[in-house]
């Protein structure tokens, strides 16, 4: 058996608020393998980003343990957990998160700066370019977000998450800023990934969008409620070929 990505164990966070306590997470058990596609949906309020957060090494449990990769990240110092996620996670974001007035390959270069050890600004720039390849937008390099649609801009976002080479693409909400064509476009690009072997974990609150993944994980109130398998799983391609040749026989109609 390989080393499960992610490990959580009994994984709990409290918030302090004011004099309250906030239970966000209350006992979390999930194991991830590598190249599972996950699709995390819950109620708002019901722990999903504070579960994404912690995997994502932005914060740490208040309890029980967090293995990712192998690596126990309670014992590591602020330093350390922020060369961890700049090693091993892709974020992808609802609002993209892109620098305006800044084209798309200088976007994806980004989390090539911090990394280590650092490739040479060449190597850099033929690295981002291969990853906007991979999303199909290797002709829109030079474009700057303004320049680009709604699922143009997710599409460098994944191509930004992809230049380190990450073992985890971590989406939050995706394509809640999207219609649901370009959702379709989007999972359509997660389970290209993801049949290349990526390991992908995302929050949706969508039925529809959670129906790619191929397990799903349900939270209330702190804790996982439902974690199945889901399948056989709606395949991206076949719907937007579909819808393709709807649209052409509704421009066919007299
Ligand atoms: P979801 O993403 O499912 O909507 P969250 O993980 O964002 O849920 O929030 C879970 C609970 O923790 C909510 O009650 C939320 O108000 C609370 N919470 C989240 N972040 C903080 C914070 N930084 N400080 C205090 N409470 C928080
Ligand atoms: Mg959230």
């Amino acid at each position: 058996m390989s080393t499960p990505i992610v490990q959580l164990e009994d994984f709990k966070k409290t918030y302090q608020s004011g004099d309250i306590q906030v239970h966000a997470v209350r006992g979390v058990n999930l194991t991830v393998q590598a190249g599972e596609f996950i699709a995390v949906m819950g109620a708002s309020g019901s722990g999903k980003s504070t579960l994404m957060n912690t995997v994502g090494c932005l914060d740490r449990p208040s309890g029980g343990r967090f293995m990712l990769d192998g690596v126990d990240v309670s014992k590591l110092d602020r330093d350390q957990l922020a060369d961890l996620r700049n090693q091993k996670i892709g974020f992808v974001f609802q609002g993209f998160h892109l620098l305006a007035r800044t084209s798309a390959l200088e976007n994806c270069e980004l989390p090539m700066l911090y990394a280590r050890p650092s490739k040479s600004a060449s190597a850099q720039k033929a690295r981002a370019m291969k990853s906007l390849e991979q999303v199909g937008l290797g002709q829109r390099f030079d474009h700057t977000p303004n320049q680009l649609s709604g699922g143009q801009q997710q599409r460098v976002a994944i191509a930004r998450a992809l230049v380190n080479d990450p073992k985890l693409l971590l989406a939050d909400e995706p394509t809640g800023n999207l219609d649901s064509q370009t959702s379709i476009e989007i999972m359509g690009i997660f389970q290209q990934l993801n049949d290349a072997g990526m390991t992908i974990m995302m929050v949706t609150h969508e039925l529809d969008v959670a129906s790619y993944a191929k397990r799903m994980v349900v939270m209330r109130d702190g804790r996982i409620v439902r974690d199945e398998q889901v399948g056989p799983r709606h395949n991206a391609a076949e719907e937007l070929g579909k819808l393709t040749r709807e649209q052409a026989a509704v421009n066919l109609a007299p």
